[in-house]
C-alpha cells in the first residue's frame, strides 16, 4: 500500500512507534536481522493506521551504540528486516528516527547528551519538520515512561503498552493518567476511536 504522505501542502498525523518492546518484540539490545519478531497483530493495526492516512514513524533509542554493544551500521539492517517481515503482510514504515547516543557512552563519538533520546522530544520534532506533521493530531506508543514523556514534550497523544517493559512503568503511568492498553493493537483501537 502506497504511503499516504500528502504532498498538496496540507499537514500530515502520523503514529509514532517505539520499536523495542511495542513494534517488535523486546530483546536486549537487538543488533542482529535474526532476532527481529513482530508483535502478534501489528501488522494489521499499520495497514488501518495508513488508510486511516497516518504516516507510520518509529522512534528508537538506541544506546547499545554510545555504549559499544553494537555499531551504528547494525541499525540499518534491522530496519530492512522489519520492512521485510511486514511487507509479507501488506503493511510498511514510512521512517524511522534512532537516537545512537548516551551520556555515559564509551564509544566517544556517541558518548553525550542529546536532544534526540527520549524523554527528550527531538526525534518527533525532526519527523514533524521532514514529514510536515501536525503534532496536535499525531499520537505514540510506547513501553517507558520517557516515550510518553517525549511524546507529551512533542504535543501529541501518548499510550503506554505492557507489552516490552510496559508491565515495570503501567502503576507508575496510570497514576500520572497515561492511558495503559495491552499493547499496540489496543492502543491503535483506543486511538482511532477517539479521534473520530
Ligand atoms: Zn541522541
Amino acid at each position: 500500500m502506497v504511503s499516504p504522505l500528502d504532498t498538496s501542502g496540507n499537514p500530515n498525523r502520523a503514529c509514532f512507534l517505539d520499536r523495542d518492546g511495542v513494534l517488535i518484540e523486546d530483546a536486549h539490545y537487538l543488533s542482529s536481522p535474526d532476532q527481529v519478531r513482530l508483535m502478534p497483530g501489528i501488522s494489521g493495526s499499520l495497514r488501518r493506521l495508513r488508510q486511516e492516512g497516518y504516516l507510520l514513524i518509529v522512534v528508537t533509542n538506541q544506546s547499545g551504540v554510545a555504549r559499544g554493544v553494537f555499531p551504528e551500521d547494525a541499525i540499518p539492517a534491522v530496519h530492512q528486516r522489519i520492512d521485510d517481515l511486514l511487507a509479507a503482510e501488506g503493511a510498511g514504515i514510512d521512517a524511522y528516527y534512532y537516537c545512537p547516543h548516551h551520556v555515559e557512552g564509551t564509544v566517544k563519538r556517541y558518548a553525550r547528551s542529546c536532544s534526540c533520546r527520549k524523554p527528550e522530544p527531538g526525534m518527533l520534532l525532526a519527523a514533524a519538520t521532514d514529514y510536515r506533521l501536525d503534532l496536535g493530531a499525531s499520537f505514540l506508543i510506547g513501553d517507558k515512561l520517557s516515550d510518553l514523556q517525549a511524546a507529551e514534550k512533542a504535543g501529541c497523544a501518548g499510550y503506554l503498552v505492557e507489552t516490552g517493559h510496559g508491565r515495570e512503568y503501567a502503576e507508575r503511568g496510570r497514576a500520572a493518567g497515561i492511558p495503559v492498553v495491552a499493547d499496540a493493537v489496543s492502543a491503535v483501537d483506543a486511538f482511532l476511536e477517539t479521534a473520530r
